[in-house]
């Protein structure tokens, strides 16, 4: 059991965990506590939403 410092409040926190207590920011700058949507990704979450929207319109046009 060993004590970080978080790089951003300053707070320090038991090294096991993965994420700061204080802020929710990630110990290791490496791995994001949450995914990114980014560039082309927050274009493929639309478009998946897109997607699912007209099927949905489309399930309920024929479903009457
Ligand atoms: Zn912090």
């Amino acid at each position: 059991m060993s004590q970080v410092k978080c790089r951003k409040c300053e707070q320090e926190y038991d090294d096991e965990m993965v994420i700061c207590p204080h802020c929710d920011t990630p110990t290791n700058p490496n791995i994001p506590n949450y995914p990114h949507f980014k560039g082309p990704g927050i274009m493929v979450f639309f478009f998946v939403f897109f997607v699912l929207l007209l099927i949905g319109m489309a399930v309920s046009f024929f479903s009457q």
